[in-house]
């Protein structure tokens, strides 16, 4: 049996954070720049305060200054406003990045709006987002895990101009700027919502799949065209008895199946997290270079 190519996100991010390290030791040593992220993290949900736990390390990892804020699920917008506008105006800042979903009561747009689109090292200020999605203009960032997924296709070499790409989900994190990101790889994009009819029609005629819909193995192997190229963003808890913590992580694909069809697939956990944590840092470090002039 042909077995599909596993795309490795974790040492290709692993390649990137090396490069980095090198690049802000550089960047120290002549310029006397240490790139800072600051990280806001609102609530107390577990998952959240993991990712950002993880994206404190790495940053300690590279050597990027990191600045953390915890601020409880009860905290008025007004303070967290406050939090990032100070940021904004901190010199030693050079990333500002507001942990997502917010508690019910903020106003996520608002929020979002308030981070200074020279810091949105993770692209989702809407003047970054328009900008991706217009011909002729360059958004100063372009999201985490979409650029992630993207830089995955590159390192692997596969060809994405002209070929049919299908997009699961159209959230504002992920889906939506991954569609306008393969656009802008001239692939021809189809995007997949909860409200598609037969999803599995449209999956089929796709040699490039990019999952984000936070379904467990939702896209089963008949869903998949013979040698497709599979980018599973899913993260998704599913109970297992036989994991210490009760439960695993497992992507939207149905992993085994799809590795019987496709010709390359990303794995769950290993493919697209890492990558995510590595275009933060990249983004980082891109933004203290362009605020500081130092190349
Ligand atoms: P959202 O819940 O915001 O969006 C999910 C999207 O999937 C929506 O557009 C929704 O459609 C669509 N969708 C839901 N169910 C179906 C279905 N049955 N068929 C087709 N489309 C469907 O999630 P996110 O975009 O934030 O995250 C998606 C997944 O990616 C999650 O598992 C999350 O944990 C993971 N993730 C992973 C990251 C990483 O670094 N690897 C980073 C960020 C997220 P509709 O718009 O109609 O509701």
């Amino acid at each position: 049996k042909v077995s599909a190519m596993v795309i490795d996100g974790k040492s290709v991010a692993e390649d990137i954070q090396d490069k980095l390290t090198v690049e802000i030791s550089r960047m120290k040593n002549k310029f006397g720049v240490v790139p800072g992220l600051a990280v806001i993290l609102v609530g107390d949900r577990k998952d959240s305060a993991s990712y950002v736990h993880n994206k404190k390390e790495a940053c300690e990892s590279v050597g990027i200054n990191s600045y953390e804020v915890c601020l409880p699920q009860d905290c008025r917008e007004e303070e967290l406003l406050m939090h990032i506008s100070s940021f904004n105006d901190d010199p030693s800042v050079h990333g500002i990045l507001v942990q997502l979903p917010l508690p019910s009561h903020m106003n996520e747009r608002n929020i979002l709006n308030a981070v200074c689109i020279e810091k949105d090292v993770d692209g989702l200020h809407p003047l970054n987002i328009g900008r991706l999605a217009m011909s002729g203009r360059e958004p100063l960032f372009l999201p985490c895990t979409p650029k992630g997924c993207i830089e995955l296709l590159h390192r692997y070499n596969v060809d994405i101009k002209g070929k049919n790409a299908v997009v699961i989900g159209r959230s504002n994190i992920v889906g939506m700027p991954a569609a306008l990101l393969l656009q802008r790889e001239d692939a021809s994009v189809s995007v997949v919502h909860s409200r598609t009819k037969n999803p599995e029609e449209i999956t089929k005629q796709a040699d490039i799949i990019i999952s984000a819909a936070g379904k467990p193995n939702m896209v089963r192997g008949s869903w998949i065209k013979p040698g497709a190229v599979l980018i599973d963003v899913g993260i998704n808890p599913v109970e297992d008895s036989t994991d210490p913590r009760g439960y695993r992580m497992v992507g939207d694909i149905c992993y085994e199946e799809a590795c019987k069809i496709a010709s390359a697939i990303t794995p769950v956990p290993g493919g697209v997290g890492p990558m995510t944590i590595a275009m933060l840092l990249l983004n980082t470090v891109t933004s203290a270079k362009r605020i500081h002039n130092c190349n």
